[in-house]
């Protein structure tokens, strides 16, 4: 294989995206350098892209965005035994730096000082070559191909807002947001055995799309809506009955209470929209009635299952894919990302393949 360069997508500064040829990385001992195959543009990266921060996490020097990518070993380091070049693999964006009382207890995800490929100051993967810990790069099976080992990335965020949910065999689930990270919520859910899944969107199209991937019912909000009528609105159509779990995947403060309102007693709503730091919650609904806020933050402990699944067909990722580019056109796909057209929009970085 030959080597021509490194092009690769980075972050200059809000509204400052260039595509440029880096030098290619030196792999530690414990890493592998991957010839990146796809990867996926996430809503973080635009909003890097068009704000230059999401929250306490600033661009402050040049940054390769991307982190839903799979590729291809390319050499490995000195003190790598499990992987070997031509290997295929997903990657994992998330490394902890140390081995802290989060890491012992296997949320990882929690801890503070944790490497994250695309969020400052590290760099991602929306490039034709990097270095990543060897240790979380996990090999695909030939029947997983590239586009959905990096959508084991989303994939891994529902399945740990389910798992954080409890979602089981006969559960009733209500999905708030039928974007990107709704729709993996519907396809887990199911997968997890929920029995009716509601999902709720402004957008009509992405319904659509939320009916075609398995929906049991879906809800058009409308603007002038009431978060009380959005839960009411859920028991009519589940004739009378309340979803034992909710996931909130908007960030909409409407949705947050109308997640609330909806929820059975005694029953769970997840939070994985991040919206504006502070929303008004009904606590007296929620305390009264017993019901649990549980916050998400990415995931942990999920690329092995996630590729279980999709090894077995029990879930198919492809139909998010809306839209696919090379990476000399990045700029355009992440164009297209911002106008909201597509679903899920992919990258090929490996011309090559
Ligand atoms: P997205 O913007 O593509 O989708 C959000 C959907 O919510 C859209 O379809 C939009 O029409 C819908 N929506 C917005 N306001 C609404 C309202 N008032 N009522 C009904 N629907 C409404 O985003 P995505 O990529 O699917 O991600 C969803 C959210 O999850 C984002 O806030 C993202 O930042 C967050 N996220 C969180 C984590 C985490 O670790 N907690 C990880 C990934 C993404």
């Amino acid at each position: 294989m030959e080597q021509h360069g490194n092009l690769s997508v980075v972050l200059y500064a809000k509204n400052d995206l260039r595509l440029e040829n880096r030098p290619i990385p030196e792999p530690g001992p414990k890493e592998v350098l991957l010839k990146i195959d796809s990867c996926g543009i996430c809503g973080s990266d635009v909003h890097y892209w068009q704000n230059g921060r999401i929250g306490d996490f600033v661009v402050k020097k040049p940054m390769i965005l991307g982190h839903e990518a799979a590729g291809t070993i390319f050499r490995v380091g000195s003190g790598v035994q499990h992987l070997k070049p031509g290997d295929r693999v997903a990657i994992e964006p998330g490394i902890p730096r140390e081995i802290d009382e989060h890491c012992r207890t296997g949320r990882y995800n929690l801890s503070p000082t944790i490497f994250f490929s695309a969020t400052p100051p590290d760099d991602g993967n929306l490039c034709q070559y990097n270095t990543h810990d060897a240790s979380y790069c996990y090999k695909l099976p030939e029947s997983v191909s590239f586009e959905e080992g990096a959508l084991i990335e989303p994939l891994s965020v529902a399945i740990h807002a389910c798992r954080r949910g409890g979602v089981t065999i006969g559960s009733k689930v209500f999905i708030l947001g039928a974007g990107p990270i709704g729709l993996v919520n519907l396809l887990v859910s199911k997968s997890m055995g929920a029995s009716q899944i509601v999902i709720c969107d402004l957008s009509l199209k992405r319904l659509e799309k939320a009916k075609q991937m398995g929906a049991s019912f879906t809800i058009a909000v409308e603007q002038n809506m009431t978060p009380q009528e959005l839960g009411q609105k859920v028991k009519q159509i589940l004739g009378g009955a309340m979803p034992d779990i909710s996931i909130e995947c908007t960030g909409a403060e409407l949705c947050v209470q109308g997640g609330v309102y909806a929820t059975k007693s005694g029953g769970v709503l997840v939070l994985v929209g991040l919206g504006q730091p502070s929303v008004n919650i009904p606590l007296f609904d929620l305390l009264v009635r017993e019901v649990d806020i549980r916050g998400v933050f990415r995931y942990c402990n999920t690329w092995p299952v996630a590729i279980d699944m999709l090894a077995s067909k029990r879930i198919d990722v492809k139909p998010l894919i809306t839209h696919r580019f090379p990476l000399e056109e990045a700029l355009k796909a992440f164009e297209t990302t911002q106008k909201g057209v597509g679903i899920k929009i992919m990258l090929k970085c490996d011309p090559d393949n």
